[in-house]
């Protein structure tokens, strides 16, 4: 495969843009070789500059479930284009999406839409400090939550592509008020909010941590947190920004039955365009200025194109029998790449929810960050390598996972299985 177009506009970038890229990971700094820059995209198919087709199972990062420009969402965006980009003004349309996401998600009574995922957190854990009266929050060691600094401590996907847990320019003063406890150990959750009892505003959480790849919760792990929360008012804030509206209309939520006081989203809700959200109970919203006092806002929010992607994109979800269509694709797939895992002289494990899923380089099961890192980065990177030059467009990293979407065909995932065979006998 000839990547020599994306190879020049690599070097062009590195003189103007810091690493050449707007977003770590694209750098393909941990895969050992340089990114494909591309041109278009259609269904499930993403193509690069030198005219190299792909199977895409980055899908932006996840939220192109319904495969790139659907005619629809396309055409929902033209039309609101041709009235305005932008009026920094209520719009309808600003209700419509909120409307659609409080029926999704019957504890958000209340949504606040912002215009990525970095903002839906740090201004729910504004708002939960703000609520509670309290400034420490306890996050998991390796979750992602966007790079806001309080987050930025012991963070999963690109800074641990990086090896970077904390990153310069986060005060200590910050990062000192961020606990950090290991996914899935309810104990160690327990013990620290003991040691911090009546200190701690918020839990936040990925309920399916897709920042180290793919970890689900182990069975009680999401109730316990639930429990804790109500027993010492902390407030439990759901970081939906990857799994809403992805492993389930309703999310990881409505997956696990365990709801958050505060919930965020992003990614789907925008359908490729900018847009995060966070909402929850009314007490708790009723709190966000202008009705209270905890203040928060933004030039873009409810961006006009940004909701109309959005409501085409929740409506087309809606239809009968979406999930369990991507649910059947993702079992397809995880079956054949099972199979050919047999291939591979390293061990591997593969983890999957609905249409989100990562092979680790590691015999598994992976519960934390701390065995998500005992994977064999090196031949994931030959892995990935193998597959980019089959015309598979994996995430390029081990610490993130691939999503599914509606437009993915069998042949598609026959072609995907067929590659994975070969990549992994090449390792
Ligand atoms: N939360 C989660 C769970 C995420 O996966 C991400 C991004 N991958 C974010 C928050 C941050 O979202 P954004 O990149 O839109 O700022």
């Amino acid at each position: 495969m000839n990547h020599q177009q994306s190879s020049q506009l690599f070097a062009k970038a590195k003189t103007v843009i810091p690493g050449g890229v707007n977003s770590p990971v694209r750098a393909f700094q941990s895969v050992g070789c340089d990114p494909i820059f591309i041109s278009r995209a259609e269904g499930s198919r993403i193509y690069d500059v030198d005219g190299n087709g792909y199977i895409d199972y980055v899908g932006s990062w996840g939220p192109m479930i319904l495969g790139h420009c659907h005619p629809k969402v396309v055409e929902a965006i033209r039309q609101t284009a041709s009235d305005g980009a932008s009026f920094g003004a209520p719009t309808a349309r600003e209700i419509e999406l909120a409307e659609l996401v409080c029926a999704a998600y019957p504890n958000i009574e209340k949504v606040r839409m912002v215009s990525s995922g970095t903002e839906a957190t740090m201004s729910a854990i504004r708002l939960a400090r703000g609520y509670t009266g309290r400034d420490k929050i306890l996050k998991f060691d390796g979750c992602y939550h966007g790079h806001a600094d309080s987050l930025l401590v012991k963070a999963g996907s690109g800074a641990a592509t990086f090896g970077v847990p904390t990153s310069p320019g986060v005060p200590a003063d910050f990062a000192k008020h961020t606990l950090t406890a290991t996914y899935n150990d309810l104990e160690d959750v327990k013990a620290i909010a003991a040691a911090n009892q009546g200190q701690i505003a918020c839990i936040i959480i990925e309920p399916i941590a897709g920042n180290m790849g793919c970890v689900p919760p182990r069975p009680g792990f999401l109730e316990g947190l639930r429990q804790l929360c109500d027993q010492e008012g902390i407030v439990l804030i759901i970081d939906e920004v990857m799994t809403g509206f992805r492993v389930a209309y309703g999310g990881a939520q409505e997956r696990f039955g365990v709801r958050g006081d505060l919930v965020c989203l992003g990614k789907i809700i925008g359908g490729g365009l900018p847009v995060g959200a966070f909402g929850g109970k009314k007490e708790i919203m009723e709190k966000l200025s202008p009705e209270g006092g905890v203040y928060q806002a933004g030039t873009l929010s409810g961006n006009p194109l940004a909701m109309s992607a959005g409501i085409a994109t929740l409506k087309l979800l809606q239809q009968e029998g979406f999930y369990q269509s991507i649910e059947e694709k993702s079992a397809y797939l995880e079956k054949g790449l099972l199979e050919a895992a047999k291939l591979s002289p390293v061990p591997t494990c593969l983890q999957r929810v609905g249409g989100m899923f990562c092979t680790f380089f590691h015999p598994g099961p992976v519960y934390s960050f701390a065995d998500a890192v005992k994977s064999d980065t090196q031949a994931f990177g030959k892995f990935f390598r193998s597959m980019l030059e089959s015309g598979i467009n994996l995430a390029p990293s081990q610490f993130e996972a691939g999503f599914m979407s509606a437009a993915h065909s069998t042949e598609d995932l026959d072609r995907t299985i067929e590659a994975a065979a070969r990549a992994f006998q090449s390792l």
